[in-house]
Order: C-alpha cells, then sequence, then structure tokens
C-alpha cells in the first residue's frame, strides 16, 4: 500500500465530542471513498468494536484508533494510537484515568462561565455530551452557539474557552511517556497528532519529538483537517529529518462544524513512509 491510498485515520463519533455514531462515519466515510478508516476518539476506545464492524459492514479496511490527551511541557498537546488491540487492560485502564477529572473540570467551567453571565453552561453542554465521561470543551462550545452567545465554535473558544479566558481550566491529562507506552504496549502505534497546533517553539517541538520517539513513538500526522497546505509540505520534512512515518486524517467532529469531511484531504507527499505501511499486519 502506497501514499495514494485514501487513508483517514483521525475523526471522532458520539463516543467523544463528535455528533455522528460511528456507523454514520462509517457510512460517511465509505461515500466519501475512503479505503482505509480509523475512529479515534478522545480518551476512549468505548466506540471501537462498533467501528471496525462498521467499516467491515461497508468493505472499508480498518485500524483501531484513539487520540490521547497529554501534558506536556505545561501544554495540552495529542497523541494518536492505532492498530492497538482494543481490549488490551493497560491502555483501557490508562484511558479511564485520563478521563476522570473531566467532570469536575466541567463544573469549573461552568463556575468561570457563570461569572461573566452565562448561567447553567454545565447543565446546557450535559445536553450535547454522548458519553457522560467525555463532557469537553466542545460540547460547552455547542451549548453555547445554541443559546446565541456565540455565532460558531471557533468564536466561543476565542472568547471563552482558551488559557486565560472565562471558563477555561488548566488541567493535568496523561504523562507523555505513559500514553506512549499504553499504546505500543497494546500492540499499536503513536503519532503525534496536528503538530502545527501547539504552537511550540523550535525547541520545545525538538523536545517532543525526541522525548515521543525516545519513549516509543513511531508516527506524526503530516496531511490533517488542521494544517494549511504549508505546514503540511513543513512536517513532511520533520517526518524526514526524524524517520518518522507519516500520518492523514481529517480530525472530523461533525457536519455542521468541520471544513474538513471524512476522506477529503490531499493526498501524502510520496517520498514520506506511510503509517499503514508500518502497521500492515494490524489491518483488519
Ligand atoms: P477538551 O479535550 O475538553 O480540552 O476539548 C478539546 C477539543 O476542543 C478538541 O479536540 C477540539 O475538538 C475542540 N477545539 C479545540 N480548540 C478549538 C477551536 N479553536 N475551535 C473549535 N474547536 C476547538
Ligand atoms: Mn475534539
Ligand atoms: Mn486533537
Ligand atoms: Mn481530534
Amino acid at each position: 500500500m502506497n501514499a495514494l491510498l485514501n487513508a483517514d485515520l483521525h475523526c471522532h463519533s458520539v463516543v467523544s465530542d463528535g455528533t455522528l455514531t460511528p456507523e454514520a462515519l462509517a457510512e460517511r466515510a465509505q461515500a466519501n471513498g475512503v479505503e482505509l478508516w480509523a475512529l479515534t476518539d478522545h480518551d476512549e476506545v468505548g466506540g471501537q468494536h462498533r467501528a471496525r464492524a462498521a467499516a467491515q459492514a461497508q468493505g472499508m479496511k480498518y485500524l483501531t484508533g484513539t487520540e490521547i490527551s497529554v501534558t506536556f511541557a505545561g501544554q495540552t498537546v495529542h497523541i494518536v494510537g492505532l492498530g492497538f488491540d482494543p481490549d488490551n487492560v493497560a491502555l483501557v485502564e490508562g484511558l479511564r484515568r485520563t478521563r476522570g477529572g473531566r467532570g469536575e473540570r466541567a463544573q469549573e467551567m461552568s463556575e468561570g462561565l457563570a461569572k461573566v453571565g452565562i448561567r447553567g453552561a454545565y447543565e446546557g453542554a450535559l445536553k450535547y455530551v454522548g458519553n457522560p465521561e467525555l463532557i469537553s470543551r466542545t460540547h460547552f462550545a455547542r451549548f453555547l452557539v445554541e443559546s446565541g452567545v456565540c455565532k460558531d465554535t471557533p468564536e466561543v473558544f476565542r472568547k471563552y474557552l482558551t488559557e486565560g479566558k472565562p471558563g477555561f481550566v488548566p488541567h493535568r491529562w496523561a504523562r507523555l511517556q505513559d500514553a506512549v507506552q499504553w499504546i505500543t504496549g497494546a500492540g499499536g502505534m503513536a503519532v503525534i497528532a496536528h503538530p502545527a497546533r501547539y504552537g511550540f517553539t523550535p525547541n520545545e517541538e525538538y523536545a517532543l519529538i525526541t522525548e515521543f520517539m525516545a519513549h516509543g513513538g513511531r508516527g506524526i500526522e503530516v496531511v490533517t483537517g488542521s494544517h494549511s497546505a504549508q505546514e503540511a509540505q513543513r512536517y513532511a520534512q520533520t517526518a524526514l529529518e526524524f524517520g518518522l512515518a507519516a500520518s492523514r486524517g481529517s480530525d472530523f467532529h461533525s457536519p455542521d462544524e468541520s471544513h474538513t469531511d471524512l476522506g477529503t484531504l490531499p493526498w501524502l507527499p510520496g517520498q514520506l513512509t506511510p503509517v499503514w505501511e508500518l502497521l500492515a499486519d494490524r489491518i483488519q
């Protein structure tokens, strides 16, 4: 399998902060020409068996997936896991611990929003939650759009949910080494998600990549819905420099919110090693 494969290895369902079920996502992916698919819910593998069955029913190849929230150098970084055993006990338990604390954080976010006159945000956000253990900023954003406080979710994040804003609550997620070890220990590959999103200095980024690789991480997202064409080119170079395999995924969350639909990304640059080449024996 080469770089010209319509692989979409990053998206979210109602099991985390997406709005579609795993089955509806599989159908949409297939309709958009996806050949190899992975559902990567935040800090959760609860949708994996459904997603794999739905992919196979649609005639698509499947890789198991998740996207783990990590705190690295005081910042939140996302690590995608692909091709692991979704029933691995250490992984399932590690993700359960990572999800813990989201409820309390959400209550604090709601208190912060109440101080600027936005009442009932916790209850409001809960109405959009598909998985009670996975209340996220995205659910608050949907509530603030629906109630007319903001026109769209990017505006909510800009005004209310990012560092220094009234609904932002700092949180400690998993450690980088734990996230990588949970994934690799379950037979999968760890991949740095959307590296351009972090706004790291070159030194910070170097530290992230070298530590990630020292713990056994082997991949990086190059073509993603979160990167411009220029950023994709830049991280293609990074993948070559560090000898990392390259991944491709839309990060699709919702037909109403996401600007990149499943399976509608540019191809991976040809000189890179696609993650699916190294994961060939994990594809189902
Ligand atoms: P949480 O894990 O609760 O901190 O929520 C993080 C999620 O919020 C991400 O996975 C995205 O889905 C969403 N998100 C983060 N930043 C933005 C943004 N600027 N605009 C829209 N959605 C965002
Ligand atoms: Mn998300
Ligand atoms: Mn992410
Ligand atoms: Mn994502």
